[in-house]
């Protein structure tokens, strides 16, 4: 048997330095107020930038696909799991995207997982990837026999030494430059316009993992490439259905031989079965819905330009944030820890993120704002902040 002791003393090493995490369970649907541990609290926390996790019209879809489609897909999408609504929503993600074509998977996660080492696998290739990007993009290089090289974090230079090096020193047969677009810890966006031209001096590929972007930049939601306008320049796009769109679900959008390509050889796309008829169905009322308006997206801008102007006014610093993710950088763990109890004590859910997922020195608290949100809620948050703040001798 397995010395689950070991495991015990491991956790409560977590706990003493701090690490261990205490998951809350929601009560409620998502949105802007929520139950948690039995008490009502505004939300900060979600990645529901849209309001579509809880949207009725999303449901009704989910529920009508359930009626004629089933509840499960009953094999993999290359054996007999491919329905029609799969191929709609790959069609209708193309187009929203201004991309030629894309394969719907499992998750963003997922899709990182497909791309990288389906198409940068063998050992004469290079990846290069920004020290910063998330960790199902550090695991897709894992699953490749690429050699890897990391440059500083939107460091442009750092990343022309890079490319330097794997296509001068290495001599590598294919070279991809992979980023995440939007940066989730501190709201910052990759220098996408750069590192496309360096791509293209250097004869790379560039992937761009657009979670936190898509319906977010550019027109309606469309995400970073459409925010730069870079089609046609980018490779791939990474895009997942579980932030702005709510659902769940991940794609890879690109050219349309690629994406034949990886229909043949992704392996999770071969091996683990595609998502839901619900799923499915409910991805594609919020791609229609965006296609219609970008009343939402302007509304998550509005919100997150007022909140962070006030943050900023009542003496809070907010990092290098340019979207919606407000990281508010209190420095030390146990202030962030604190600030985030107090708040939730008050009725604000806003977690504190330390080491590991943020550097030593670098605590803060993350506040997502939502279209869902309205200003009478913003300004609920901004008095705690502002009582908080003052008392903790942040302010
Ligand atoms: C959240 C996130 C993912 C994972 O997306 P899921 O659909 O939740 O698996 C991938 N990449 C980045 C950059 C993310 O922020």
């Amino acid at each position: 048997m397995f010395d689950y002791k070991i495991l015990e003393s491991e956790l409560e090493n977590l706990r003493n330095e701090g690490l261990y995490i205490n998951i809350r369970t929601l009560e409620s649907p998502q949105g802007a107020w929520i139950t948690v541990n039995g008490k009502r609290v505004l939300n900060l926390c979600s990645n529901n930038y849209l309001g579509f996790a809880n949207d009725e019209r999303l449901k009704r879809s989910a529920i009508k696909a359930i009626e004629e489609w089933g509840v499960g897909p009953g094999a993999v999408r290359t054996i007999a799991g491919t329905m029609k609504i799969h191929e709609e929503l790959e069609r209708a993600l193309a187009d929203f995207k201004g991309a030629e074509a894309t394969i719907f998977l499992q998750s963003g996660f997922v899709a990182n997982q497909a791309a990288i080492p389906t198409l940068f696998g063998d050992e004469n290739d290079a990846i290069i990837s920004d020290e910063l990007n998330h960790a199902s993009i550090i695991d897709g290089v894992r699953l490749s026999k690429a050699k890897r090289y990391v440059y500083k974090h939107n460091d442009m230079n750092d990343l022309e030494e890079r490319l330097k090096e794997a296509r001068n020193v290495q001599n590598a047969r294919r070279i991809l430059i992979v980023t995440d677009g939007v940066f989730s810890m501190d709201g910052d966006i990759a220098p996408l316009p750069e590192i496309v031209e360096l791509a293209e001096r250097y004869g790379a590929a560039v992937m761009v993992d657009d979670a936190h972007g898509e319906g977010v930049l550019g027109r309606g939601g469309r995400g970073i490439v459409d925010h730069f306008g870079l089609h046609g320049r980018v490779d791939m796009e990474i895009g997942t259905l579980s932030k702005a769109f709510g659902v769940l679900g991940g794609y890879i959008a690109g050219n349309e031989t690629l994406i034949r390509y990886l229909k043949q050889k992704a392996r999770p796309f071969l091996f683990s079965t595609g998502l839901t008829p619900a799923d499915v169905a409910a991805c594609l009322e919020a791609v229609k819905i965006l296609q219609e308006s970008d009343d939402r997206v302007k509304k998550l801008w509005d919100n997150a330009n007022y909140f962070k102007t006030e943050m900023k006014k009542l003496g809070f610093d907010l990092g290098v944030s340019q979207t919606p993710i407000t990281p508010v950088m209190l420095y030390d763990a146990k202030v962030a820890s604190q600030f985030s109890r107090e708040l939730f004590e008050e009725g604000v859910f806003a977690q504190s993120i330390g080491y590991p997922t943020v550097p030593k020195g670098k605590a803060r608290i993350r506040v997502m704002i939502s279209a869902v949100h309205s200003k009478e809620d913003l300004d609920f948050a901004l008095e705690k902040f502002e009582k908080i703040g003052k008392k903790l001798g942040v302010i």
